[in-house]
């Protein structure tokens, strides 16, 4: 059997078509980045023009590519939430107007978690329980993962994603964001020395702030932008490509020690996080890592540290126990590969077939429905709040 999975809930028009036996068949994704590139962020209004244009081709493209046609699929796959609605809407009514067409049935898919369930798709032995960090534009989550739409949320982001702190960072040092500040940043950072700046790590050890499996960015954010306004005033107005070689290391020296201590927090929260799944979840074999920071090879790098490391501390109740050190078995890191980590319409049409496996579909919506525009979205949805039951409303 065949799904369709369409995603829109930001900047990218995804589709594609995979198998329920988990063969990729076809994809096509379209981006606007490099249109939002000039505005600092993300614009709704703009980003809904562009799915607006991309839509029908993305999705025609994505089922020529498997060489099949609408009426082979078995049911299709939308993001409904969490993002931009404006967007979202756009992805929503494509995929009602297919399934009444070709009286498909239809699947409500949460966007972060495609991002986690894509990595069963591309790699072996990732059963639930497990463990998953998700961090991307909007999301930094530390969850853990009982079965499909279940999920205990052990940390998320007091302020900023971390995908955002590289995105503004990368526009103060005035790179090229056409293609994402993430993977500028990250090229820039290799040139650097990640020790010239000593940022100090989020929310370390403080006496105050309990021990928490929570992030915080915003902090470094501001740290790294006082660096650069003291440093190299103007860089967001000059382009890398025009600065001399002094310059220029000067940017990638705080461009690795940006990345350097970004990361070393993403590393404390979640071997914090590894003891507490353990805890309550002895069985825990895995570490799922996805969404767009995770597509970064010196994320993957320090995070493949992490795991083998594990628990950053006791818990308070192998305190109790009377514990000197963890028993610890390192669990594996699972990262989809870096296409599939940023958004695709893969991960949706995965995300489906999960769904479609346990018989979560829904019917299509009547053939006298004409206006599609009354779709239920969720743009802010809690991972929490998925469960099994689908949500979107059948007319
Ligand atoms: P969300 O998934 O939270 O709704 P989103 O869908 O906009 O947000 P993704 O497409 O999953 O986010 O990821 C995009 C984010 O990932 C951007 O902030 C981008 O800068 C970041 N990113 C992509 N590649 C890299 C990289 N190589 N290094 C660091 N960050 C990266
Ligand atoms: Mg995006
Ligand atoms: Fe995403």
């Amino acid at each position: 059997r065949l799904v369709l999975g369409i995603e829109t809930s930001c900047d990218e028009t995804g589709a594609a078509v995979v198998s329920t036996d988990g063969r990729v068949l076809g994809e096509a994704l379209a981006s606007s980045a490099a249109i939002h590139a000039q505005w600092g962020g993300v614009v709704p209004a703009l980003a809904k023009g562009e799915h607006e244009k991309a839509i029908d081709g993305v999705v025609d493209l994505a089922l020529s590519n498997a060489g099949v046609s609408a009426s082979d699929l078995s049911a299709i796959a939308v993001t409904i939430g969490p993002g931009l609605s404006l967007c979202l809407r756009l992805g929503a009514m494509k995929a009602r107007e297919l399934a009444r067409q070709h009286r498909t049935p239809l699947i409500s898919v949460h966007h972060m978690e495609a991002h986690a369930l894509v990595a069963r798709l591309t790699n072996d032995g990732v059963n639930f329980p497990f463990l998953t960090l998700l961090v991307s534009g909007g999301h930094n989550l530390l969850l853990l993962a009982h079965s499909v739409g279940h999920y205990t949320q052990l940390g998320t982001t007091l302020d900023d994603a971390l995908g955002e702190a590289y995105d503004k960072t990368a526009r103060l040092l005035g790179l090229d964001l056409s293609k994402g500040g993430g993977p500028a940043l990250e090229a820039l950072a290799r040139e650097g020395d990640p020790q010239r700046f000593k940022f100090s790590v989020p929310m370390r050890a403080s006496k105050t702030g309990s021990k928490t499996c929570d992030f915080s960015y915003a902090g470094l954010k501001t740290n790294v932008r006082l660096a650069i306004e003291s440093e190299i005033p103007g860089a967001e107005q000059r382009p890398l490509a025009d600065v001399d070689a002094t310059e220029r290391q000067l940017r990638a020296d705080i461009a690795a020690s940006f990345q350097r201590v970004a990361v070393a927090h993403l590393e404390e929260r979640t071997r914090r996080a590894i003891g507490w799944a353990l805890e309550q979840e002895p069985n825990i074999k895995c570490l799922v890592m996805a969404g767009g920071v995770a597509a970064n090879k010196y994320v993957r790098e320090s995070l493949t540290r992490a795991v083998q490391e594990g628990p950053l501390e006791l818990t308070r109740r192998e305190v109790k126990l009377g514990m000197k050190r963890k028993e610890y078995t390192p669990i594996r890191l699972v990262c989809p590969p870096p296409r599939l980590c940023t958004d695709n319409g893969v991960m949706v049409a995965w995300a489906g077939v999960e769904r479609l496996r346990l018989g979560l579909e829904e019917p299509p919506p009547p053939l006298e429905e004409t206006d599609h525009s009354n779709v239920q979205l969720r743009p802010r949805w809690p991972m929490g709040e998925i469960h099994s039951k689908s949500t979107t409303g059948v007319g």
